[in-house]
């Protein structure tokens, strides 16, 4: 058969690493969904998503380093039971995939591999998202001049340039590096605008070709990131995951007996050390157990097609009435009796009283 469907050996299919792959990127969508809901709740959550980038950034980092540090696996291939070995091949080149695993010489990652490994999983993506979002603001810019003109350019730019969070103050102020710095921008942009469709082409391109080789079981390495790192991916072993706890157990030891100083700090760090090993070893379950149950549970009322039926008796609303803290229109019977009984907006959840109610005299 020209490639492996089923699950024998400890080469992973082709779906069991598409899946673990695609982990990530589902969780976040997830995420930020959760987090928008949770927002419209507590609007302080706005700034989470404002820096999304570097939320889920920092989150990954956490919990890939984490990953790699107990199972030598990433995060997404620890839970589809997957572990990442270092590999020296020693290929004929008409040697079959059955002499190759055989010739394949296990050994444990290297400290350079782990950090590597971190690298491309989480630092490359952030930067990629980066690069991302000032080509977009690019090409934003450049459709406004193809229909605006040019003549405003400046002004625009100076706009944008406050825009991204940098004080006010050193854009207005008598600040001479100013305009060279704004230049800067621009041409760093541009620059930009022109180069990443071809970097990300490349990338997509690049990443297509090492799945289809792997899918056609023509290479060892799913992706070129694995293969630059020498690093296969293989199914763990009964014995492996076994060994998963004793070993998290003997570097939690082992990083205990390290802590230093007089028998107060050392009670102290030890609950801090406690407290981390707790959250980390609920992080991994828990952050897609709760996004689950939120998705599931926490939803509001769905709102209707039609805008003048009322979303609590699903009828043509009489004595239309908004609650000002969501600003959704109910009948006011309706909207009283519910924000009396659960002091809270039925569609987005948000706390609210029956002071929040007000008629509407003039429907649209
Ligand atoms: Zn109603």
């Amino acid at each position: 058969m020209l490639f492996q469907v089923g699950g024998q050996g400890a080469r992973p299919t082709f779906f069991e690493m598409s899946a673990a792959q695609q982990l990530p990127s589902s969780l976040r969508a997830a995420l930020t969904y959760s987090l928008g809901v949770l927002a419209l709740r507590r609007p302080f959550l706005h700034k989470i998503l404002d820096y999304e980038d570097e939320f889920f950034a920092l989150l990954l980092l956490v919990l890939e380093t984490h990953s790699l540090r107990t199972t030598d696996a990433s995060f997404a291939e620890s839970l589809y039971g997957l572990r990442r070995r270092a590999v020296k091949i020693r290929v004929k080149k008409d040697s079959s995939p059955a002499d190759m695993s055989d010739q394949i010489q296990h050994s444990g990652l290297e400290k350079r591999q782990k950090v590597l490994s971190v690298v491309f999983m989480v630092v490359l993506p952030y930067l990629k998202s980066k690069l991302h979002a000032i080509y977009n603001k690019e090409r934003e810019a450049t459709l406004q001049a193809s229909l605006w003109g040019h003549g405003d350019d400046r002004y625009e730019y100076g706009e944008n340039y406050d825009g991204e969070g940098s004080s006010l103050v050193s854009g207005r102020s008598l600040d001479r590096n100013a305009p060279i710095r704004e230049h800067l921008m621009k041409r760093i942009q541009k620059i930009v605008g022109a180069c990443y469709p071809w970097l990300h082409a490349g990338s997509e391109g690049v990443s297509f070709a090492y799945q289809l080789l792997y899918l056609l079981d023509a290479t060892g390495f799913y992706s070129l990131a694995l293969h630059a790192l020498q690093i296969h991916v293989c199914r763990a072993t009964a014995q492996e995951l076994m060994d998963t706890s004793s070993r998290i157990s003997r570097i939690r030891s082992h990083e205990r007996e390290r802590l230093r100083g007089p028998p107060w700090l050392k009670a102290l760090q030890g609950a801090l050390l406690s407290c981390t090993y707790t959250v980390l070893d609920y992080a991994q379950t828990g952050l897609i157990a709760a996004v689950f149950f939120f998705k599931v549970a926490k939803d509001g009322i769905p709102l209707p097609l039609d805008r003048k039926i009322c979303p609590l008796c699903s009828q043509k609303r009489a004595n239309p009435s908004v609650l000002t803290a969501s600003g959704f229109v109910f009948c006011y019977a309706c909207i009283f009796k519910y924000v009396s009984q659960y002091k809270r907006c039925p569609i987005t959840l948000m706390p609210a009283n029956v002071d929040h109610i007000r008629r509407l005299f003039h429907d649209i």
